[in-house]
């Protein structure tokens, strides 16, 4: 079991750190329980190609399917997750968790990245990258596969190791992406200077589009600062025609929202991955 390995320190393949146990008092009892039960869950929401007008990947999203109080979204428990360190273990049965499934969207069509939102308090352990590259190499997983989502706050701490952490998994093939991209306080040289690939325009602003001037300007901007920066943009919480219209005459590279699918559990994914390549096929 994950968290006997955790525990324990006795597993063969040393994958996964040990668990330092100096912080588990700090631990919600809940979470740490839900862990060890595996009630946690990766919903995927596809992410859209707007010139090929297909399904380009996904970003993983973590439900808790709690055994009373029925799927919690991450609102409920990242934030104490984060507080307390249990994302560190968390994050890697999430990284774990996608290689699994990985084979099996391949199988289903899949040609694109999975991204796994990383929080700033999993770069606290030092173990984070080596960790990662034998993760993939345990299940095989082609790093072309993999990218993760940062929150500016993670990039303006001035820690030298977070950068160093990104640039040794970028060397390997895995991607970067700015998550919520202008809701936070984001410096344009680290954009420079750091192998960050793609651009996630938050939500927020692509609420106001179209009609809001402000959020129309701030869109256009975002999609032309990415583009001169030669990356990738992405709309975060498409719902409607008229913003996809808007993100369209506009250039965007791609979307992701309600209007195309909501999160989605794995089983709801792949046949959506089956369907899509049908059509292409068309
Ligand atoms: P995020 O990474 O910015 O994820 C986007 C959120 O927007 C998701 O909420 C998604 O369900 C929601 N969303 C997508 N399209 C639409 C739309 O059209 N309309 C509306 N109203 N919402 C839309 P979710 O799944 O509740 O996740 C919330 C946040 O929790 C994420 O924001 C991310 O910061 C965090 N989170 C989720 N999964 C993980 C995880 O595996 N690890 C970590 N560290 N954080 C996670
Ligand atoms: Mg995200
Ligand atoms: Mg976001
Ligand atoms: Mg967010």
């Amino acid at each position: 079991r994950y968290c006997q390995q955790l525990l324990h320190n006795d597993h063969t393949d040393a994958s996964i750190p040990p668990i330092d146990t100096s912080l588990m008092n700090g631990y919600d009892p809940e979470l740490w329980r839900a862990l060890q039960r595996e009630e946690f869950e990766l919903f995927y929401q596809p992410r859209i190609d707007l010139r090929r007008g297909s399904i380009c990947g996904a970003e993983a999203l973590i439900r808790w399917q709690h055994p009373e109080r029925g799927l919690q979204t991450p609102d409920s428990f990242i934030p104490s997750c984060e507080a307390s360190g249990l994302i560190v273990p968390l994050g890697y049965w999430i990284i774990q968790e996608v290689g699994k499934t990985l084979p099996a969207m391949k199988e289903a069509g899949l040609d694109g990245r999975i991204g796994v939102n990383l929080s700033f308090r999993q770069f606290q352990d030092r173990h984070l990258a080596p960790t990662i590259e034998r993760l993939m190499q345990q299940h095989l997983m082609d790093t072309r596969t993999l990218e993760f989502e940062l929150t500016e706050t993670a990039l303006c701490s001035d820690e030298e190791h977070v950068r160093s952490t990104i640039r040794q998994l970028s060397s390997q093939g895995v991607e970067f992406s700015l998550d919520d991209f202008g809701t936070g306080y984001s410096s344009f040289s680290l954009l420079q200077k750091l192998p960050i690939t793609t651009l996630k325009i938050d939500k927020s602003f692509v609420d106001g589009i179209p009609g809001n001037p402000d959020d129309e300007e701030i869109v256009r901007a975002i999609i032309n600062l990415a583009h001169n920066l030669n990356k990738q943009v992405i709309a975060e919480g498409v719902e409607n025609r008229a913003q996809l219209e808007f993100l369209i005459r506009h250039d965007c590279d791609q979307v992701q929202g309600y209007f195309f699918s909501r999160p989605v559990c794995l089983e709801q994914f792949l046949s959506l991955l089956n369907t899509n390549r049908r059509q292409q096929a068309l």
